[in-house]
């Protein structure tokens, strides 16, 4: 597998709204999209830093896997993605390679990415998300 960078880093918060001022007021960066995605439950909010984005996560019910893992641990980061160019040879890949996948198979996660999470359990701890842009190979 071939990953080319940190697509986005994503930090689970309980108020989007004022998420959005820390970022946007104190740090300084541009919020340039809010989106929810349904089938998780979260709005999200993107920031740009070079090639990597922050994704805001606020869950839009105490269910959904950010409410409870704000419930479990509070706010923070939530998870690292990266990003790889054959998301379907990547998670074969790791998978015969002995890692525990959440995902088996990818689907849509926000901005129309394909992602697939990886288990804390093979990874240290951190949830892991893999992610191809499939606009970027549709050429
Ligand atoms: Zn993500």
């Amino acid at each position: 597998m071939k990953i080319s960078h940190i697509e986005h880093i994503g930090i689970a918060v309980k108020n989007l709204d004022e998420s959005i001022k820390f970022y946007e007021g104190k740090l300084g960066l541009k919020c340039y999209a809010v989106e929810e995605v349904k089938d998780q439950k979260v709005k999200t909010a993107f920031f740009m830093v070079g090639q990597t984005k922050i994704e805001l996560l606020e869950s839009t019910e105490p269910d959904g896997p950010i409410g409870k893992f704000i419930e479990r641990k509070g706010e923070g980061l939530h998870h690292i993605a990266f990003a790889v160019e054959d998301l379907r040879n990547a998670l074969d890949e790791v998978e015969a390679l002995g890692v525990e996948l959440i995902d088996k198979v990818p689907r849509k996660g926000a901005e129309n990415m394909d992602i697939a999470f990886l288990h804390p359990k093979s990874t240290n701890g951190i949830l892991t998300e893999l992610c191809e842009n499939p606009e970027l190979n549709d050429e």
